[in-house]
C-alpha cells in the first residue's frame, strides 16, 4: 500500500499506513480533478501489508466502464485524472488473463483529458508497454511513484517485493531512457526488522543513485497479522530514528536539485487554490506533482483562477516547491 494514495503531501511521517484505493474520500473531488479507482485488491503478500488480507484479491473495473466514466468527467470539465489502485500495473490481469494498464492509459488518454496521474505502481508489474504507453500519450504526466522500500537486496527478500535493487536501477534506466525528464517518487521503509547498518547503507546509496524528486518515508510499524510482525528486532529505537533523519537529508538534497532544474523555465500550474499561508498567492501543482506559488495577477480573483492552468515564470526553487509570476493568460 502506497501512502502516495490519499494525494496529500506528507512528505514525512513516521507511520507505515496501509492505505487502500477503494476506501478513499471521494468527496474530495474538485470540478477539475477526479480520483478514478481502477481496481482494488492486492496479489502480492508484501510480508509487512495488511492490505491482501483485508481487501481480497486484485479485481479490475471493467475497460469500458473507466473509459466511460472518464469521457463523462471530461465532459463536465474535469481536466486532470488519477487513476487509482493499488497495483495500478497488473490491472486486467484478472479480466484478460494479462495485465493492460499499457492499453488502458492509451485509451484514457484519448478521451480528451489532460492531464493523468496513476498510482501505485509495483516495480515487478511495470511492464516495457507501460513505459511505452506512458511515453507516447501526451496527456501522461511526466511524473511516476515508484515505490521501492529497500534498497537492499536481502531486506526486498525479506519483505517479499519480488525485485532486486539492480533489476529496480535496471527499472529506473529504462524509464529515464524513454523519459529522460520524468519525476520520480518513492516510498521507502526504515528500520524493517533485522534491517542493518549495510542494509541502510543500500537504501541510501540507491537514494542517491536515483535522485528522486520526492519521497515517502516511514519507520517501520508492526502490522498485526502480518508476517514480519513475528520477526523479533533488537535495533534501538535511536538507531533506527537516527537512519530514518540521514535519509530524509538525502531526499531533501535529491528533491531541491530536482527542482532547481525548473529554476528560469516556464511551468504551467493547474491552480487549486491559494497558498494556506498567504491568500493573496495561488497554489497550484505542475505536470510532475510539483507544488507551483505565484502572486494572483492584477484583475483576476481566486475563483476565477480554480481550475485554470497558469503558465509560471519560476524564479524560486525550494525543496518543495516553486515559485514565480504567471505570465501569459490563464486557460
Ligand atoms: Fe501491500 Fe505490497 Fe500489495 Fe502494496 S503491493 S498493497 S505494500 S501487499
Amino acid at each position: 500500500a502506497e501512502a502516495f494514495l490519499d494525494g496529500k503531501r506528507h512528505i514525512r511521517t513516521n507511520e507505515h499506513e496501509d492505505t487502500d484505493a477503494m476506501s478513499m474520500p471521494w468527496h474530495r473531488e474538485t470540478q477539475y480533478h477526479a480520483w478514478v479507482p481502477i481496481m482494488t485488491g492486492c496479489n502480492n503478500f508484501c510480508t509487512y501489508c495488511i492490505v491482501p488480507y483485508v481487501r481480497g484479491r486484485e479485481k479490475s473495473r471493467p475497460f469500458e466502464e473507466i473509459v466511460d466514466e472518464v469521457t463523462g468527467l471530461v465532459r463536465q470539465g474535469v481536466r486532470e485524472i488519477t487513476l487509482l489502485g493499488q497495483n495500478v500495473n497488473s490491472y486486467g490481469r484478472d479480466l484478460f488473463g494479462k495485465p493492460r494498464f499499457a492499453d488502458l492509459l492509451r485509451a484514457v488518454g484519448d478521451t480528451g483529458v489532460e492531464r493523468i496521474f496513476f498510482t501505485s505502481s509495483h516495480p515487478k508489474d511495470l511492464l516495457p508497454e507501460t513505459i511505452d504507453a506512458m511515453a507516447e500519450t501526451p496527456a501522461v504526466m511526466p511524473q511516476l511513484h515508484l515505490a521501492v522500500q529497500s534498497g537492499s537486496t536481502r531486506i526486498l527478500k525479506e519483505m517479499n517485493r519480488r525485485y532486486t535493487r539492480e533489476d529496480y536501477l535496471g527499472l529506473v534506466d529504462r524509464i529515464r531512457n524513454r523519459m529522460p525528464d520524468i519525476a520520480l517518487s518513492t516510498d521507502i521503509i526504515v528500520g524493517f526488522p533485522g534491517e542493518t547498518e549495510e542494509d541502510f547503507e543500500q537504501t541510501l546509496s540507491l537514494a542517491e543513485t536515483v535522485r528522486y524528486a520526492q519521497a515517502y518515508t516511514f519507520i517501520y510499524s508492526k502490522r498485526a497479522g502480518t508476517p514480519a510482525a513475528e520477526i523479533d528486532d533488537p535495533t534501538p529505537h535511536e538507531v533506527i530514528l537516527e537512519r530514518f533523519n540521514r535519509l530524509v537529508k538525502v531526499i531533501e538534497t535529491t528533491a531541491h536539485e530536482y527542482n532547481q532544474r525548473e529554476l528560469h523555465t516556464v511551468v504551467p500550474a493547474l491552480i487549486e487554490g491559494t497558498s494556506k499561508k498567504n491568500d493573496a498567492v495561488l497554489l497550484g501543482k505542475s505536470p510532475k506533482n510539483q507544488t507551483v506559488h505565484a502572486p494572483i495577477p492584477e484583475g483576476y480573483s481566486i475563483d476565477q483562477l480554480v481550475g485554470k492552468i497558469v503558465d509560471v515564470d519560476v524564479d524560486v526553487a525550494k525543496t518543495w516547491y516553486l515559485s514565480g509570476s504567471v505570465v501569459g493568460e490563464p486557460r
